[in-house]
């Protein structure tokens, strides 16, 4: 896609910088696939080029991992493997993969888009939005002057390709608390076609090894979070969704229609709620959905991805 009516890529990770017209330039698949003319009433004028921050991708520390806005989805992949995550308590890592492989993406999405730029485009189908709200994740937002501001990833996005940041605000990063990642997770996706966007993306997890966190992605034009004390009966659980998802909330696009996608959330959810409900590792229970093989990773070239924190 040309960008024909930019005229300046300026290097900063300076909100004082923004001005009208302007646009944070992360990994650019979105950017460059939409081009210049899609991002507002006006075009835009100059690309506010987050390639040079030097943030580290992935911080891991004994309160959690800290995701820089600019890791890209090849660099959180690798994270489940890394030396500072192995041997962490930490089950709610085994989100991780599957939550990038829900890109389904080309080897250019793959190692250019970020984790920031996943947030910023809110689309339903986001699944850095899911891993990141599916483990309590809280973004930290800067704005000019040396403002900054936290928010829980599950209130970041607000509508389909809407979110909470003001014009020039800027995502620095997302934490991941370590309390969430120690819990149980169960992970489920569905899609309409072999490789296609998902449609509706769930994630359980059992906090404190007994209660229900569940948040419903791409069903939905924003993440849903639904807690319990405890574990629901299934009944409740349905009831639960009643409340906390009205009619109009379902995503209506060419990857599900709503009745299809609210159908699937209740399915899905039940097959969450009875894979934590059973003893850790028990067979034969119900998983619908997109699951992948491992993939061989090559060897990282070039950068230092990961840094241990205290
Ligand atoms: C073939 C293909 C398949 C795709 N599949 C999916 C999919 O399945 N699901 C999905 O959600 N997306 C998908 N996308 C869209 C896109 O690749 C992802 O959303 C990606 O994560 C965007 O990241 P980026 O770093 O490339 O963002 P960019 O293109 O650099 O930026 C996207 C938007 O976010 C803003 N932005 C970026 N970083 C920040 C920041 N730190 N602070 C404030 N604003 C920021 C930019 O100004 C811009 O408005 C796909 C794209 C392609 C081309």
């Amino acid at each position: 896609m040309d960008m024909n009516t930019i005229e300046a890529v300026v290097p900063t990770t300076d909100p004082a910088e923004w001005r009208d017209g302007d646009a944070w330039l992360a990994g650019g698949t979105v950017l460059f696939s939409y081009g210049s003319l899609a991002f507002g009433p006006r075009p835009l004028r100059r690309l506010l080029d987050l390639g040079t921050a030097g943030w580290t991708a992935v911080t891991v520390s004994g309160d959690g991992i800290d995701l820089a806005a600019t890791c890209t989805v090849a660099e959180l992949y690798r994270l489940p493997e890394s030396a500072e995550a192995a041997g962490r308590p930490w089950p709610g890592l085994d989100l991780v993969r599957p939550c990038c492989d829900s890109f389904v993406a080309s080897f250019k999405v793959w190692n250019t888009s970020t984790v920031g730029g996943n947030l910023c485009t809110s689309l339903p189908a986001g699944p850095m939005i899911s891993l990141c709200a599916g483990l309590d994740g809280v973004a930290t937002i800067l704005g000019p002057g040396g403002a900054s501001r936290t928010v829980p990833v599950a209130d970041f996005v607000t509508g389909d390709m809407k979110n909470c940041l003001a014009p020039g605000e800027l995502l620095r990063s997302i934490h991941l608390p370590a309390s969430a990642l120690a819990s149980r997770v169960a992970f489920r996706r569905l899609s309409l076609s072999n490789l296609g966007r998902s449609g509706v993306l769930l994630i359980g997890r059992l906090d404190g090894g007994t209660s229900l966190v569940l948040t419903v992605t791409a069903a939905t034009k924003r993440p849903v979070q639904l807690r319990f004390d405890g574990l629901p009966e299934q009944h409740q659980l349905a009831a639960a969704l009643d409340d906390g998802i009205p009619q109009e909330l379902y995503h209506d696009d060419i990857h599900g229609l709503p009745a299809w996608r609210r159908d699937m959330t209740y399915r899905l959810a039940e097959e969450i709620r009875a894979e934590l409900g059973a003893p850790e590792g028990a067979t034969g229970l119900q998983a619908s959905g997109d699951f992948w093989p491992p993939r061989a990773l090559p060897p990282l070239a070039g950068r230092d991805a990961l840094s241990k924190g205290a």
